[in-house]
């Protein structure tokens, strides 16, 4: 039987190098990476990770190109970014789209870094490039180098906001690599940004500013409004419109932004008033009065400002998801995990009660964030 498989396997190979595009062989190349006219700062880096990895990869140089200086019709390009050759459709945040085009390869995607991380993607799922930690890449050495005419991907990531909360994955470059789009440089597409993150309560309505004029605005505890570890009383009507009035500020301080934190101190201490205990205890959560004053101020911030989500902490004693209120649909909620146990599953003795409160969090919630460190 054995020798009858031979000529089996040498058609297979056979069959594989019709079916594929040669980027390299014998450590050349004759490809050429085509960048648009006007690149932007996000798509030169792109093209410039590809080659770098790509000479490691092959021993080949794949030199840069404009667009206007690629052959009409030519074929055996790499189009990297928003060139012509890209497929033109409404892109979501972050997608990438990888595809083989009658010879020529395009690495594409949304406006702001979408091709950088279909560079990435690239490099890893179809060359086999892996980036263990900041200090330790594998290459493959490839002086041959295939690609099925068949690759074909489009991938929108699920998560808009994917940062690592890790010293050694904080790196910028380590980090875009991994697709993380949290403190990232702006040649790698920028960071996904939230004014004010986080414990921001006392920076819209500073105690020292407030307190002795207003000390109803913050947290009744035993019978007394006090500021030192509190809160805010999260159900005057009066803070709550000065705090409106203050993050309206912020934000038009901020016109890029497209969220802002608002978001209790990092420390117990919530309101007890008669009212705020009404609602809490109504809701089964001091979500309540949180969710109920978010909505206020997300209600004056959408319409002014459309586009903008107002983020908070579900933290400690907010973890908890109220019983019936439901933030509006501008509202990001902020799952915090301090309490978690991250090398038990989320079943886990550690971490039952979390996955209970996020999931339902996500049957009142249009957004939520998981954030924090861990025990
Ligand atoms: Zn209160």
């Amino acid at each position: 039987m054995k020798p009858s498989f031979l000529p089996l396997f040498c058609l297979l190979f056979l069959l594989t190098d019709l079916h594929s595009a040669e980027l390299a062989r014998d450590g050349a190349t004759r490809w050429k990476i085509v960048l648009p006219d006007e690149a932007t700062m996000v798509e030169k880096t792109a093209a410039r990770e590809l080659s770098e990895h790509l000479e490691l990869l092959t021993g080949a140089e794949f030199p840069t190109i404009a667009e206007k200086d690629a052959p009409a019709g030519g074929k055996s390009l790499i189009f990297v970014g928003n060139t012509a050759k890209a497929p033109k459709k409404d892109y979501k945040f972050d997608e990438i789209l990888i595809k083989m085009d009658r010879g020529n390869l395009i690495l594409a995607g949304h406006k702001k870094r979408g091709c950088l991380y279909a560079v990435y993607s690239f490099l890893q799922d179809v060359v086999g490039v892996r980036w263990w930690t900041p200090d330790d890449t594998f290459i493959p050495k490839k002086p041959r180098l295939l690609v099925a005419d068949s690759l074909s991907v489009s991938y929108a990531p699920q998560m808009v906001s994917r940062e690592m909360y890790h010293r050694d994955a904080q790196p910028g470059v380590f980090s875009a690599r991994m697709k993380g789009n949290g403190g990232i440089a702006p040649e790698y597409g920028g960071a996904v940004r939230i004014i004010n993150f986080a414990h921001s309560f006392y920076k819209y309505l500073p105690p020292e500013k407030y307190f002795d004029a207003h000390p109803e605005w913050y947290s009744e505890i035993n019978g007394k409004r006090k500021h030192e570890h509190a809160q805010l009383c999260l159900t005057n009507e009066e803070m709550t419109r000065e705090l409106i009035k203050n993050v309206l500020e912020t934000l038009r301080k901020n016109p890029d932004a497209k969220m802002i934190d608002v978001s209790q101190n990092d420390w117990h201490g919530c309101c007890t008033c008669a009212k705020c205990k009404a609602i809490d205890d109504a809701e089964e959560s001091h979500a309540g009065t949180l969710v109920l004053m978010l909505n206020k101020v997300a209600e004056a911030v959408e319409k002014e400002f459309p586009d903008v989500l107002v983020e908070s902490l579900a933290y400690q004693y907010t973890r908890k998801p109220p019983k019936t209120l439901k933030p509006r649909d501008n509202v990001l909620i902020r799952l915090c995990t301090i309490e978690c146990s991250y090398i038990q599953p989320l079943d886990g003795p550690q971490n039952r009660k979390f996955a209970a409160d996020m999931e339902g969090w996500s049957k009142l919630a249009k957004h939520l964030f998981i954030g924090g460190d861990s025990q």
